[in-house]
C-alpha cells in the first residue's frame, strides 16, 4: 500500500494501549486509521501487566498481539511499523514524515506516545528492571506484599513513593541515594511508620536472574530487598506533541492545537494501562464527533439546506 495516495481521517502515532484502543474506536466509526508504532512501548521490560480488567497477569507481548488482532479484523485501519519522526499542521489537514521517507496525511493527528522511564544509576539495574524493579507499586506490589522493599527516590519523589508502599507492606527503607532532601515533617512521618532512611549511594543489587535479595551500599551495608520501586522524572518518548505546541485545553483529550488529540501516559493522569486505553477511547470519541459534525455541515453548506444549518446552529 503507498500511504501517501491515502488521505486518513486519522493517524495515530504510538501502538501502546493508548493508541491501540483509539484506533479501534475509530475503526468501529468506519474511519480510515493508520496507526502507526515504533515498537518501544513504556514496559518494555515488564514480564506481566497487571490491574487490566479481564487480562490480569497477561504478558505485556500478548497483550498487544491479541489487540492487534482485533484491530486487523478492520480494513480501514492500517497498522505500520514505523516511527513517526516529523508531523505539521499543513492548512486544515496534518502531515507526517515516517522513518524511511514515507509521507503521509491526515485529517485529525493522535499523539499516544507515551514516556519513557529513567532508571536509577545503579549498576546492573537493567537487568533487575520489570523482575523485581519496578516503578508503579499499583502494577507490581501485590507481589511484593508484606516483603522486605526499598523506595528509591529523592525529596518529595522518595518520601511519596515510600508512604504509598505501606498500603503493600510495612518493611521499607527509603534510599535516597545522596542527601535526603526531605522536610524535618516528612522525616517525622517516616519515623513512626517505621521507615529507615539511607542516604548513602547503593553500589550493588544481589540477586539471581533478576530476582533482588539484597541491596549492598557504598559503606558496606547491605539489607535484606525483594524489591526496588524507584520515583524518578520520566520523559516524553517523542517530541512530536511539543514541536506542535499542544496543550491539554478541551473535552475528549483535544488540545489547543486544532485537529490535534493527546491520550495515554503523555498526558501525565494514572499511569496505568487501562486507563490509558481509556483515554485512547475518549479521543477516538472526540475525534469522531468532530469529523462527523465537519463532514454534516460540508453536506449542508453543498445542498440548499445548508441554510436551515447555518440559521439552527
Ligand atoms: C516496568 C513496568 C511495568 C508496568 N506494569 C504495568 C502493569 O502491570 N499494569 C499497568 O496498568 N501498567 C503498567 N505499567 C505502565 C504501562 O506500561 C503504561 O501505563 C502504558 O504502557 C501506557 O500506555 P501508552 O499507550 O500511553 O504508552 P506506551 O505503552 O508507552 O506506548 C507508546 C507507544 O508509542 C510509540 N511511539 C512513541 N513515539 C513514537 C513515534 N514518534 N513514532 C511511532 N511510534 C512512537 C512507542 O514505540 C510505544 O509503542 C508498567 C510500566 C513499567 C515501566
Amino acid at each position: 500500500m503507498k500511504l501517501s495516495n491515502i488521505f486518513w481521517d486519522v493517524i495515530v502515532v504510538g501502538g501502546g494501549p493508548a493508541g491501540l484502543s483509539a484506533a479501534l474506536v475509530l475503526g468501529r466509526c468506519q474511519r480510515t486509521v493508520l496507526l502507526c508504532d515504533r515498537n518501544t512501548p513504556r514496559n518494555w521490560a515488564s514480564k506481566k501487566l497487571h490491574s487490566f480488567l479481564s487480562r490480569d497477569g497477561i504478558s505485556p507481548t500478548e497483550f498487544t498481539e491479541i489487540s492487534r488482532a482485533e484491530l486487523a479484523k478492520y480494513p480501514n485501519v492500517y497498522f505500520y511499523p514505523a516511527e513517526v519522526e516529523d508531523a505539521m499542521a499543513k492548512g486544515h489537514h496534518f502531515q507526517v514524515t515516517l522513518s524511511g521517507g514515507c509521507i503521509a496525511r491526515g485529517k485529525k493527528l493522535l499523539l499516544a506516545t507515551g514516556v519513557a522511564d529513567e532508571l536509577p544509576p545503579i549498576p546492573d539495574i537493567e537487568n533487575y528492571f520489570g523482575k523485581s524493579v519496578f516503578t508503579c507499586p499499583y502494577c507490581d506490589g501485590w507481589e511484593q506484599r508484606n516483603l522486605p522493599v526499598v523506595a528509591y527516590g529523592q525529596g518529595k519523589r522518595g518520601f511519596e513513593l515510600a508512604r504509598s508502599l505501606t498500603a503493600w507492606t510495612k518493611d521499607i527503607v527509603l534510599c535516597t541515594d545522596g542527601p535526603k532532601d526531605i522536610t524535618p515533617e516528612q522525616q517525622e512521618l517516616l519515623e513512626i511508620n517505621k521507615i529507615s532512611i539511607y542516604e548513602v549511594g547503593i553500589s550493588s543489587l544481589r540477586g539471581e536472574k533478576g530476582k533482588l535479595q539484597s541491596i549492598g551500599f557504598k559503606d558496606g551495608h547491605e539489607i535484606p530487598c525483594q524489591a526496588l520501586f524507584f520515583n524518578t522524572p520520566c520523559f516524553p518518548q517523542s517530541h512530536l506533541a511539543q514541536k506542535l505546541g499542544c496543550k491539554l485545553v478541551g473535552n475528549y483529550e483535544s488540545t489547543n492545537v486544532p485537529g490535534v488529540f493527546l491520550a495515554g501516559n503523555i498526558l501525565g493522569d494514572v499511569q496505568l494501562a487501562i486507563v490509558a486505553a481509556a483515554e485512547g477511547a475518549k479521543a477516538a470519541f472526540g475525534i469522531n464527533k468532530s469529523l462527523t459534525r465537519e463532514e454534516f455541515e460540508r453536506a449542508a453548506g453543498d445542498s440548499a439546506s445548508g441554510t436551515y444549518l447555518a440559521k439552527n446552529n
